[in-house]
């Protein structure tokens, strides 16, 4: 059937090409106008310098200058969503509107009610898998259920894309382009200044935005791909791909990704592999929040709700020197340093700092999480509470409650050299040898010649690790 208006409404998807939506919005319509809503619901609890603001903001202006060079334009909204998409709707006499799936349980209900106000005003909404390759329902154990440890769950999910190549397949745009609403039809509804939306630029802003920053660091990191293996967990070197900020609000396709990890992988390169291994991890836990919605402020294992996690003033200190990087441990605190300068952290280092949190400092991970969460630019619900939920020891396939981190070590592994901790601590950055990772235990030479006073330009330790590590075993313990 061949719809006469349509209107695509862009989410999560901040892109052109491959696009579920827009290709099936092209191919079924006459005409096709294009339209993103700054959502009042969410904007309302963000401070005015929030970087992801910033980068949706300058990745739509890209989107708006592609589709203006294919002769059409984005229309711009800033209000609650629902509202906004079911108004535009009826003033540009779209009889469908297309959007992409979005799976986290703020979303859901915001499409359920914009599909009931469309339903009733004799509109559809149709909705498209896009920002996976594989949904909750698609890979499944023998016995037809959820998979809750991951190995298996990627095996099932490599062997169902062996089958089902057609998985990955391109949901071309270009072809179609000629369906876009010409620009000449544009209602006024331009892209409005930050300033006009409440916000201002920040200190450290986001780059590089938008499709073409997504394709840059893909280039760049194609290049340095084959040492992932071994290079990702030094947080000193740039090995990883930058990539989440992208994926989180899909800059670019995840199925191209795929694609092209699909041939690396063929010609026996496991960097590849391993890269896919980690963009597998990301579609278990969106699969793990869908199916089991509790976790989003429960323990995925049920038992550890009884955990009793410190609280009160003492705690309350505790948890702002870790937010405020004063923990007294040098790869902790230039960690959370990295977080609150640029909005980005090292993986390895989201699971030293949360387990620092939780087993050095007894508090619960929901109170980390929630500050991931303000602070991460490329923060996703679900990939960020599995990952807490897996530092804790609460969730699925999660650490055992009984391998703590132990933050020199993991400094002295995955720091070597201490060049992370320089870079982003620059008080400590004059310690020689060892010392950088465990300050207190240096000689008295050693902080002098660094022109260091423990206590006063950096802090001693906030807690004893061993002493700490003996209260989380006894807390654990006590579930037994
Ligand atoms: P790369 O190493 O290049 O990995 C490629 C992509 O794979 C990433 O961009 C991401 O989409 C995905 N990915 C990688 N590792 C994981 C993982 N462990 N779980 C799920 N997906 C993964 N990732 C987020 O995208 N948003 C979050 O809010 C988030 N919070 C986290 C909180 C904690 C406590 C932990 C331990 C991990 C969290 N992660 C989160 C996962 C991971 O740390 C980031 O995806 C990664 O550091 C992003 O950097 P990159 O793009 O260079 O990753």
């Amino acid at each position: 059937m061949t719809l006469r208006n349509s209107l695509v409404w862009f989410r999560r998807d901040l892109r052109l090409d491959d696009h579920a939506a827009l290709h099936h919005a092209l191919r079924s319509s006459d005409r096709v106008y294009c339209a993103f809503v700054f959502d009042t619901d969410i904007l309302a609890g963000l401070p005015r310098d929030d970087r992801r603001v910033q980068f949706i903001h300058a990745s739509l202006q890209e989107l708006d200058k592609r589709l203006r060079e294919w002769g059409a334009y984005l229309i711009v909204r800033h209000g609650r969503a629902a509202d906004e998409i079911v108004d535009l709707a009826a003033g540009l006499e779209a009889e469908s509107v297309f959007a992409n799936h979005d799976y986290e349980p703020g979303a859901i209900a915001r499409d359920r009610e914009v599909q009931q106000r469309l339903r009733e005003a004799g509109r559809s909404l149709q909705s498209f898998k896009d920002q996976v390759v594989f949904e909750k329902d698609e890979v499944l154990t023998l016995a037809g259920g959820p998979f809750s440890v991951f190995t298996p769950y990627k095996n099932a999910w490599l062997k169902r894309l062996a089958a089902h190549p057609e998985a990955i397949e391109a949901f071309e745009t270009a072809p179609w382009a000629g369906a876009l609403a010409p620009v000449s039809l544009s209602a006024g509804h331009v892209l409005p200044t930050l300033e006009a939306l409440g916000f201002a630029p920040g200190e450290a802003p986001i780059h590089p935005t938008g499709m073409s920053g997504a394709r840059q660091l893909l280039d760049a990191f194609l290049q340095r791909i084959d040492d992932y293996r071994t290079a990702r967990d030094f947080p000193a070197l740039d090995s990883t791909s930058r990539l989440s900020v992208h994926l989180r609000f899909g800059t670019l396709s995840i199925r191209s990704l795929v694609r092209l990890l699909r041939e690396r992988a063929d010609n026996g390169k496991d960097g590849a592999a391993t890269w896919l291994s980690e963009l597998i991890w990301r579609e278990f836990y969106m699969m793990i929040l869908q199916r089991h919605p509790r976790v989003a402020t429960q323990s995925f294992k049920t038992a550890f709700d009884k955990l009793r996690w410190e609280e009160g003033p003492e705690a309350d200190d505790a948890f702002t020197a870790w937010c405020e990087s004063r923990t007294g441990y040098p790869l902790v605190d230039a960690a959370m340093a990295q977080l609150n300068r640029s909005g980005f952290m090292h993986n390895r280092l989201r699971m030293v700092t949360a387990s620092f949190l939780t087993k050095d400092l007894g508090i619960s991970w929901l109170r980390g999480e929630r500050y991931f969460a303000a602070r991460l630019n490329d923060y996703e619900l679900s990939s960020n509470n599995g990952g807490w939920q897996w530092a804790a020891s609460t969730g699925c396939d999660a650490q055992p409650w009984f391998r703590i981190f132990n933050p020199v070590t993991q400094s002295k592994r995955f720091d070597p050299d201490g060049a992370f901790i320089r870079r982003w601590l620059p008080q400590l950055a004059a310690l020689e040898g060892p010392a950088i990772h465990a300050p207190w235990l240096a000689k008295p030479a050693v902080l002098e010649r660094a022109g260091l006073v423990l206590g006063r330009d950096y802090p001693l330790p906030i807690v004893d690790h061993e002493q700490a590590r003996e209260r989380t075993l006894a807390r654990f313990g006590a579930l037994r």
